[in-house]
């Protein structure tokens, strides 16, 4: 187990640099160590610029530490816009990269021919994309491939694909907005992500960067030994976000206990080893309950969480002082653990 995390596996990537902090980063870490942390999760694949602009104005109004947006220009461009409108302190802006086919990059595809407008999946949508005017439609700015109109579906016309990101990542990683970065994997796979950071290494050196996984079965070994790749390569500190049920949505009181446990396993394997804790936050199924569950003593060690679906859904079709004063309420509740 120790052995797997002391092999040097890094690839063609230089010595650390000191470390350098913005001040919103500084804030950022600070929340993260007085275990308060909010990060409003836009969506790895989500690229609709007037809902992007909408939740980006609520979240930073309402003291989000963070905005993990897509990897894409025109998103980045359209924050950088509704940012430079609000007063400081902004949030740290971060964007989500996929290491290997992870489900938080993919977009649904309809076979056009197999439908038979039934309009079945319509109300499955928690964003809008799927209408059905005449014909059916889907936005595919609006889908963040979630899934849950796959399987309303009865002539399986609706798949999912792989959302593309790679000719926009050099773009968006060399964004000036852009302070950190959430590596997203499925498999959890060191010798994967020491290729990536060896690849992208000019563009990630000085930014902080975030492990989002769900650590299932997978031995303590193989996630520790993927943290340490992240944490030899980077002269910052770098964040873990465990993923209980990734897109879920789901507003149950219960829904985030998958996560909490999660964390609670992951903080207890670098205990185990005798490690330094990085700032562990929790993803996948936090809604408003969530704050009040992070209160349980198991959990006290666990640094904030990332909400997307239910923080999306909770201002989206609200006006914008409305959106920012629900986003306040909610973001208040992570605040005062
Ligand atoms: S339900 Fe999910 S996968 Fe289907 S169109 Fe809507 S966002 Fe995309
Ligand atoms: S449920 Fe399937 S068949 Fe019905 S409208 Fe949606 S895609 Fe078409």
């Amino acid at each position: 187990m120790v052995e797997a995390m002391s092999q040097p596996i890094l690839p063609n990537i230089e010595p650390a640099e000191t470390a350098t902090y913005s001040t919103a980063v500084q804030a950022m870490l600070s929340a993260m160590a007085e275990k308060r942390f909010f990060k409003l999760i836009g969506g790895g694949s989500f690229t609709e610029t007037e809902k992007i602009a909408h939740l980006a104005r609520a979240y930073a109004m309402a003291g989000a530490d963070c905005l993990d947006l897509a990897p894409d220009l025109q998103v980045l461009q359209t924050v950088e816009a509704v940012l430079r409108e609000l007063p400081k302190p902004h949030p740290v802006i971060m964007i989500s990269l996929p290491l290997d086919p992870d489900p938080h990059f993919r977009k649904i595809e309809l076979d056009e021919p197999a439908c038979i407008q039934c309009g079945l999946c319509l109300p499955a949508c928690p964003t809008e994309a799927i209408t059905l005017p005449e014909i059916l439609e889907i936005s595919q700015s609006l889908c963040y491939g979630c899934g849950r109109c796959v399987p309303t579906c009865p002539t399986e016309a609706l798949s999912l694909l792989p959302f593309q990101v790679e000719s926009q990542m050099e773009a968006a990683l060399s964004h000036p907005l852009v302070e950190a970065v959430e590596i997203h994997s499925h498999y959890v796979d060191p010798y994967m992500l020491s290729t990536f950071l060896a690849r992208w290494q000019p563009h990630l050196r000085n930014k902080l960067i975030s492990l989002c996984f769900r650590i299932d079965n997978l031995p303590p070994a193989q996630i520790l030994a993927f943290y340490r790749v992240a944490a030899e390569f980077s002269p910052l500190p770098v964040m873990l976000q465990v993923d209980g049920s990734p897109m879920s949505g789901n507003d149950d009181p219960e829904a985030s206990r998958p996560a909490l446990e999660a964390a609670r396993k992951t903080i207890g394997m670098f205990r185990e080893q005798g490690l330094p804790l990085p700032a562990i936050t929790i993803s996948g199924g936090i809604n408003r309950h969530t704050a009040t569950l992070l209160k349980e003593a198991l959990y006290r060690e666990i640094a904030g969480a990332g909400m997307g679906t239910v923080a999306r859904k909770t201002v989206w079709n609200l006006e914008s002082s409305a959106a920012a004063q629900t986003a306040a309420g909610l973001v208040a509740e992570f605040k005062a653990r």
